[in-house]
């Protein structure tokens, strides 16, 4: 997976996305990771890289100190993107 280096500055100007390394595997299933995941705290209190059913059961929730959605776009060139996602729950 490439990122366009131009159009993630330009996407930056206006949104937040994701800088650390994009996850391809739930660390709590081992699922793969397609268009959507959480970082965010388990109930036992570690944070993970969770895929969205992980969340649901594990998370403790989005928000500061909880956890932080993101979403993949397509973005122009042909790469994609992380946008964080607004707390929908
Ligand atoms: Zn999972």
């Amino acid at each position: 997976m490439e990122i366009n280096k131009k159009e993630v500055i330009k996407v930056k100007k206006f949104r937040i996305t994701w800088c650390g390394t994009i996850p391809t595997q739930c660390e709590i299933c081992g699922g793969e990771i397609k268009d959507e995941f959480t970082d965010g705290r388990t109930k036992v209190g570690f944070w993970a890289n969770m895929c969205p059913s992980c969340h649901k059961e594990f998370g403790v929730g989005l928000g500061v100190g909880k956890g932080q959605k993101y979403s993949i776009r397509k973005i122009k060139g042909g790469g994609t993107e992380w946008i964080k996602v607004k707390k929908t729950h």
